[in-house]
């Protein structure tokens, strides 16, 4: 191959590699089984979902193209173990599958955040993942993508984001229905400012569901403030 032709090899095969990045940041997980954990955030832009309470419409448009090997040694300063994809909808970039794997073979404990609206099925099994359901209060109802539940094993989580009484109705319906208990860890949070935490306590203890109660840690400690 000669020189030119090998140089636009090598570029179309970087760019191949390259994911459109909103922020990479070091904070504690505020949700999930990882929660306060020191933890790199690697946030990826886009999102097909339009959530009314959505706390990241900044990730939606903009961000900048990092190749995979740049993302990998960004993440590697900050010298901790756990690393979180999100967005966003991170797998809305199909790059994503492969960042995930290349997180896993260095070691990291990966977890990815995912909105239940795109197939899971390739992602690798090492990485954790924390699928929402989401609820006819998100307005996003019908985007739930119903076959990637019994994909889910128990090193997966599944979350809903309660917006009122009639979605915690409805979610306790849905972990009847798919016998979500049974098959991993099942979050209840409370969608700020429309369900109080301790109204959704009392209802999940009245009803000795067997569901585990979060609240965003990060929204607790620095207010939603980005990049923390
Ligand atoms: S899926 Fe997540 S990032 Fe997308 S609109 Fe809903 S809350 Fe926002």
């Amino acid at each position: 191959m000669n020189a030119a032709l090998q140089g636009a090899s090598s570029e179309v095969s970087a760019s191949a590699e390259r994911l459109k990045i909103t922020e990479i940041f070091l904070s504690l997980q505020g949700e999930a089984r990882h929660a306060g954990w020191p933890t790199v955030f690697v946030r990826l832009t886009g999102c097909p979902l339009r959530c009314q309470y959505c706390d990241t419409a900044y990730a939606f448009h903009g961000g900048e193209w990092w190749s995979i090997d740049d993302i990998l040694a960004e993440v590697a300063k900050h010298g901790v173990r756990h690393v979180c994809v999100t967005g966003g909808e991170p797998l809305s970039q199909k790059r994503c599958i492969g960042l995930l794997q290349r997180l896993c073979d260095a070691g990291y404990e990966v977890s990815l955040e995912t909105s239940g609206a795109i197939d899971i099925s390739e992602v690798d099994p090492r990485v954790s993942r924390v699928l929402d359901i989401k609820t006819p209060g998100s307005a996003e109802v019908h985007r739930n993508l119903w076959s990637n539940l019994p994909l889910l094993t128990p090193h997966d989580q599944v979350k809903f984001v309660l917006c009122s009484r009639e979605d915690y109705d409805w979610a306790k319906a849905i972990v009847a229905e798919h016998r979500l208990a049974g098959t991993c860890e099942v979050l209840f949070s409370p969608s700020f400012a429309q369900v109080t935490p301790r109204e959704l306590a009392d209802w999940i203890v009245a009803d000795h569901l067997p569901v585990r109660f979060q609240m965003q840690l990060h929204k607790l400690l620095w207010n939603d403030e980005r990049g923390r």
